[in-house]
């Protein structure tokens, strides 16, 4: 048997179980020596019936004290027994156990294990375990693996067919050297595998544990590299220098750059009039005022008679900087276009030419912009928006259009610098850790539905102040399956019968078609719609500085970070704003995450707590691309075996045969391109 074998020449696999196995995304022997425990079950020391408390699971101690009664009820049979011991009594539950009415006598002693919880008053277990007291020590340090199942497998069936690949990841050989092993201390990969699935004691479980995360975070950066070789450092052909014009431009805006903008404009700056190509990436902050860094640098190559491109995520933000872009450089004779997916053939068509004949100077769009039929007369610079919803692939397409552009990729989800430089290996950063002066923080709350009459009175009165408002509802109609969460359309119907009078309300979500969202957003810039029942649509750039109030149906249902660019859509203005997160739950953990919100305003804290809560697979909003897909691996907890990995990378790499691919980094054929 080899790791590559099909899970068929596992004993005891046949081929309906090798098709259910399929289900868990294990085919191959490999796959399922790297199917890892979700938790471990752990036999504990007895305690007495006295000690015992509710809601977990338990071992105890006791003594049979009544016949075992069999009821039958529905079909089933229900075995109940008491047990005690010096502290008190315990009633034992079982369905379909009858044979165990000839079992248990009293007077007989054994372990029961179980969840415990109190029925009339009285302590019960359902379901336990039983074990005679010698049987029960034998097993006192035995880690007992539990894995995720699928209906017509159980966790038991994984664990024996583990069990029986025990051959396989015995004959693991190492792709690090002993020395290496010993240098970062890291146990041998057949241990880890061994140790994850078989742990006998915690110190084993967590020295595989690391091993496995480092594995993983080494198979991304090696990954992540090959990516960067292929693209090595492209000669600069479009040398773009710091123009006066540039700087009479910047000194016309109606506000002063904080020194943080003007930090990463010299950036830019120095990059697009280096020798080799820009690829830089500029973190900050929601609301640090990262369009305007990026309004300068397309200014700059339009100067130098380049064209320059903004590809946007979505097409109501691609409309959003149209619009603010259009007005900024109206004075300056720059020509800016508009490309979406969502138009006409026919005025696509007239974009194309003014594109190719060079009659519009900045273009603006969605990922229309990296199509085919686009042909660019001298593009220079491209910037996508928000490029965590970009693929590494999507950004290298795009800088493969035209000539070789200079790449500037604006990202308001920040992450410490160190970690941005492991996870977007292949970009020079700039960090914009200012907001422009004179902003109010934002005050919030999280509260439960119960609030909302309350959260509606004080939105009727802001509007009265005449300051406008946003509503967050997670899906754009009504849902079966989903029926108790918030949807766009009847959302507003029920808010129009509720305050409607006099209020303008009107809804937006991506699935309408450009001129109406762009008519509605119009309305919303200009006043005349006062309340915006949205979807995330709205959650990155726009910007409407006189709205003042953000309110999010079905908080739960969000990321941390994606709830705080949400909550960046307000504060932008001199008014103070306010941000009511509504919760459909209302239990402890989910209020504990929201509550995070209302703990601090700052991106990059929220942002890390985000990040160590979900995993980076969730956070990026990448599992599907497969570009982060760690099992194991957590870039905060275990940020020591990041930098080990990136580390032997960069010392040993080149020594290194990395034999396994098993992870899916590779999987690079996004259906989008
Ligand atoms: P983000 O970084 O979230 O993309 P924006 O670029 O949308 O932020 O900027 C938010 C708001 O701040 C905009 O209204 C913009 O005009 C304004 N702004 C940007 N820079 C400054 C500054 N230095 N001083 C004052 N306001 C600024
Ligand atoms: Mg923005």
């Amino acid at each position: 048997m080899k790791a590559s074998d099909s899970i068929s020449c596992i004993k005891g696999i046949g081929e309906k179980t090798e098709k259910t196995f399929s289900k868990l995304g294990i085919s191959t022997v490999d796959e399922l020596i790297h199917y890892y425990p979700r938790t471990y079950i752990t036999y504990n020391e007895p305690s007495s019936i006295g000690e015992l408390v509710t809601g977990c699971r338990q071992a105890v101690y006791a003594t049979v004290n009544s016949r075992p009664e069999v009821k039958k009820v529905r079909g089933f049979t229900i075995t109940v027994l008491y047990a005690k011991d010096f502290s008190g009594t315990i009633k034992l539950t079982w369905f379909n156990c009858p044979f165990l009415r000839n079992f248990f006598h009293i007077g007989d002693s054994f372990v029961f294990v179980g969840d415990v919880n109190i029925k009339n008053g009285m302590l019960t277990m359902t379901q336990p375990e039983y074990y005679e007291k010698g049987k029960y020590s034998a097993m006192l340090d035995v880690w007992q693996p539990v894995y995720t199942c699928t209906s017509g497998i159980s966790s038991k069936t994984i664990l024996k067919a583990v069990k029986n690949a025990i051959p396989v990841i015995e004959a693991t050989s190492d792709y690090l050297n002993e020395d290496i092993l010993k240098e970062y201390d890291l146990c041998k990969e057949k241990d880890a595998l061994y140790g994850i699935h078989f742990p006998k004691n915690e110190y084993e479980l967590k020295r595989a544990i690391k091993r496995i995360a480092f594995d993983e975070f080494y198979d991304f950066i090696s990954n992540m590299n090959d990516l960067k070789k292929q693209r090595v450092y492209q000669e600069n052909e479009a040398k773009i220098c710091f123009d006066e014009r540039v700087t009479s431009f910047i000194e016309a805006l109606p506000y002063k750059l904080t020194n943080a903008q003007l930090e990463a404009v010299r950036d830019i700056m120095n990059d697009m009039s280096s020798d080799y190509v820009m690829n830089r990436l500029v973190q900050g902050d929601v609301g640090s005022g990262k369009t305007i860094v990026a309004a300068i640098a397309l200014y700059a190559c339009v100067c130098a008679g380049y064209q320059g491109a903004l590809m946007a995520p979505t097409e109501v933000l691609a409309l959003q900087h149209y619009k603010d872009l259009k007005d900024l450089f109206a004075p300056y004779g720059v020509r800016v276009a508009l490309l979406s997916g969502s138009m006409t053939a026919k005025e696509k068509r007239l974009v194309y030419d003014d594109i190719s004949n060079h009659k519009a100077d900045i273009i603006i769009g969605t990922h229309a912009l990296i199509q085919d039929k686009v042909s660019y007369d001298n593009l220079s610079l491209v910037v996508t928006d928000e490029q965590h919803r970009f693929g590494v692939r999507q950004r290298e397409r795009f800088s493969l259009k035209g000539i070789k552009p200079h790449v500037l990729v604006m990202s308001a989800t920040p992450i410490p610098r160190t970690l941005a430089i492991i996870m977007y290996g292949d970009l020079d950063i700039s960090i914009i850790n200012e907001l422009p002066q004179g902003r109010i923080p934002i005050k919030n709350c999280v509260v439960d539905g119960s609030y909302r009459p309350t959260a509606y009175k004080f939105i009727v009165s802001e509007v009265n102040k005449g300051h406008q408002v946003y509503i967050v509802c997670p899906m754009v109609s009504y849902s079966e399956a989903m029926d108790d969460v918030a949807n766009v359309v009847e959302y507003t119907e029920e808010l129009k019968t509720q305050i409607g009078k006099g209020i303008s309300i009107a809804y937006l979500h991506g699935k309408m078609a450009s001129e109406e969202k762009n008519s509605i957003l119009n309305d919303f810039y200009n006043g005349d719609i006062k309340i915006l029942v949205s979807t995330t649509v709205i959650e990155v750039g726009i910007n409407n500085p006189n709205a003042t109030v953000m309110m999010v149906e079905n908080a739960e249902r969000f990321g941390l970070a994606q709830l705080h660019q949400l909550r960046g859509r307000v504060g932008r203005g001199s008014n103070q704003s306010y941000c009511i997160f509504i919760s459909g739950k209302a239990d402890l953990d989910t209020m504990a995450r929201l509550e995070v919100l209302t703990n601090s305003n700052d991106g990059f804290y929220i942002a890390g707590e985000d990040l160590k809560m979900r995993g980076p697979g969730d956070f990026f909003g990448v599992r599907q691309s497969g570009e982060m897909n760690f099992k194991i691996g957590d870039i905060y907890n275990h940020s020591d075996m990041l930098a080990a990995a990136s580390d032997i990378y960069r010392k040993y790499g080149h020594l290194i045969d990395k034999k396994y691919d098993n992870n899916s980094f590779v999987s690079y054929n996004n259906p989008v391109l």
